[in-house]
């Protein structure tokens, strides 16, 4: 990659205008480290574009000049792949400016919209329409739809919907070398060839700028019921998980789970969280359905009769659903205030969940007597953020000094166990090295000539995802 010069600089500042890019040290410092502050980069110069022309014209400019750009959207990644690189020689840009609605159609059930709106605009404008666009996680208020679609997001309503990839129609990208590429179809069916938009989607930004997309969107639910309950076991969660289903059909919306462990950290750092019921219990499962309350009722009725349940509570009203929610949205702060983590994003075939966290828990306590882990989670997709908090009297450093071989014992199994190691967050700078482990020569082959195939240049968010 080449260093970015004086009059390149100047080039893209006469693309963007005054308000268009900083160089101020002040503006630039939030976008130079990820919010845990696990990763931090340098950059000469910050773009906001206002227009996919604008992206355009950067875009080739860099390929021109050889220099590396790094597209960011709300900062909230979790592998780092928003953050440029410590030498500073890349340019960083964001789309935030970049953030209008395009179009709604209530007839097709889509909407096009730019790629800088944040999650919760975009759920917004949907429902102005009521309409939803299901697509829900815990940064939705920062992340930006562009960086959803990059990473190719999850969240807590796939075991319905699916992730970011089932809820997209189309894409606009501007390519490695400045080109921009129209793909903003509105099709629920088109079979002329490889379908590009998956190219990009999940792509981490390695392959192009995602400037706009047309979103699905589906009818709002009329009703729905949030129940939190007590499970004795994971086995018992798996089991409510199937029982569920099987009396309700679609309507699972949310299936978490939470072990006590995170219930009781939750109370102890959030102010206003208590446990919703009067019992202690190893596990608890905190999952919505688009039911009426008498169905969630009977769902629970049944299960607490075959002991899969041993206590529960069900919302009755949306801001007491709202307050079960907060108790697992609020779980990465909590943990924030318990020393350093190391935190894993798996995933395994559901059935297969109870026998790989015993497994993975047992090895990790053998290696690091008196550490807490706090597995909690999708249940519902059977991805798992398997977090281990370091025991209490251990200094983060000597703990984080343990990460390579913690992190081995969890991807390890859950490789075996047939599963992934990033099942939502993507590879980014964190795991480039951890997935060569585990990714076939095929496959890593593969990613590469896509890669090249794209951007031989190699000036696409240098470094960053696996290819
Ligand atoms: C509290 C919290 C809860 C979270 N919960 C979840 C969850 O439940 N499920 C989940 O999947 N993730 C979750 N995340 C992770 C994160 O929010 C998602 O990965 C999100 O999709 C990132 O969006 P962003 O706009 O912040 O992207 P960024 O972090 O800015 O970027 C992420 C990647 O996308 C690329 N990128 C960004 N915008 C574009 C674009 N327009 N074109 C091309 N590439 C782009 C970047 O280069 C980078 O590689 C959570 C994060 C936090 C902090």
């Amino acid at each position: 990659m080449s260093s970015p010069t004086p009059e390149f600089l100047s080039r893209l500042v006469s693309i963007v205008g005054a308000e268009g890019h900083s160089t101020d040290p002040e503006v630039l410092a939030p976008h130079l480290v990820e919010w845990r502050g696990r990763w931090r980069g340098n950059t000469p110069i910050l773009l906001l574009p206002k227009t996919t022309d604008e992206v355009s014209r950067i875009v080739a400019a860099c390929h021109d000049a050889g220099v590396g750009i790094v597209p960011q959207g709300g900062n909230t990644g979790l592998q780092g792949g928003q953050i440029p690189g410590a030498h500073g020689n890349e340019v960083l840009l964001t789309l935030s400016r970049m953030n209008r609605v395009r179009s709604v159609d209530p007839i097709d059930n889509s909407m096009v919209v730019e790629a800088g709106m944040t999650l919760l605009a975009v759920q917004q404008a949907a429902a102005e329409h009521d309409r939803l666009f299901p697509l829900s996680l815990g940064a939705e208020g920062t992340c930006q739809i562009g960086g959803n679609l990059a990473t190719n997001a999850g969240g807590i309503h796939v075991v319905r919907y699916g992730n970011a990839r089932s809820l997209v129609l189309g894409l606009e990208v501007v390519l490695p070398d400045g080109r921009v590429w129209d793909g903003l179809r509105a099709l629920r069916k088109d079979n002329t060839g490889i379908d590009l938009k998956n190219l990009f989607v999940g792509s981490e930004g390695t392959l192009g700028i995602i400037t706009a997309a047309v979103l699905k969107l589906f009818p709002r639910h009329r009703q729905v019921s949030t129940v939190f309950a007590a499970v004795p076991s994971i086995e018992a969660a798996v089991a409510l998980l199937g029982h569920t289903q099987h009396r309700v059909e679609d309507a699972v919306l949310a299936f978490e789970l939470l072990p006590h462990s995170a219930l009781e950290l939750v109370t102890r750092h959030i102010p206003g969280t208590v446990n919703p019921l009067g019992e202690v219990s190893p596990f608890y499962v905190l999952f919505d359905l688009t039911a009426p309350r008498a169905l969630a009722e009977s769902v629970i009725e049944s299960a607490l009769e075959n002991g899969i349940v041993t206590d529960a509570t069900i919302a009755d009203s949306p801001s007491k659903g709202q307050a079960l929610w907060r108790i697992r949205e609020s779980l990465p702060d909590a943990q924030k205030n318990e020393g350093a983590s190391i935190k894993h994003d798996v995933s395994v075939a559901v059935s297969r969940i109870p026998a790989y966290v015993a497994e993975a828990e047992k090895q990790i306590r053998a290696l690091i007597p008196d550490c807490r882990p706090v597995t909690f989670g999708h249940l519902g997709d059977g991805n798992l953020h398997l977090c281990v908090s370091r025991p209490v009297a251990m200094r983060d450093a000597d703990f984080l000094a343990m990460r390579d071989p913690v992190n081995h014992i969890v991807h390890d199994l859950a490789h075996e166990a047939g599963g992934s190691i990033s099942a939502e967050h993507g590879i980014g700078i964190g795991k480039r090295e951890e997935i060569r482990r585990y990714k076939s020569a095929v496959e890593l082959e593969l990613n590469t000539r896509i890669k090249q195939a794209l951007d031989p240049r190699g000036i696409m968010n240098p470094g960053k995802g696996v290819g």
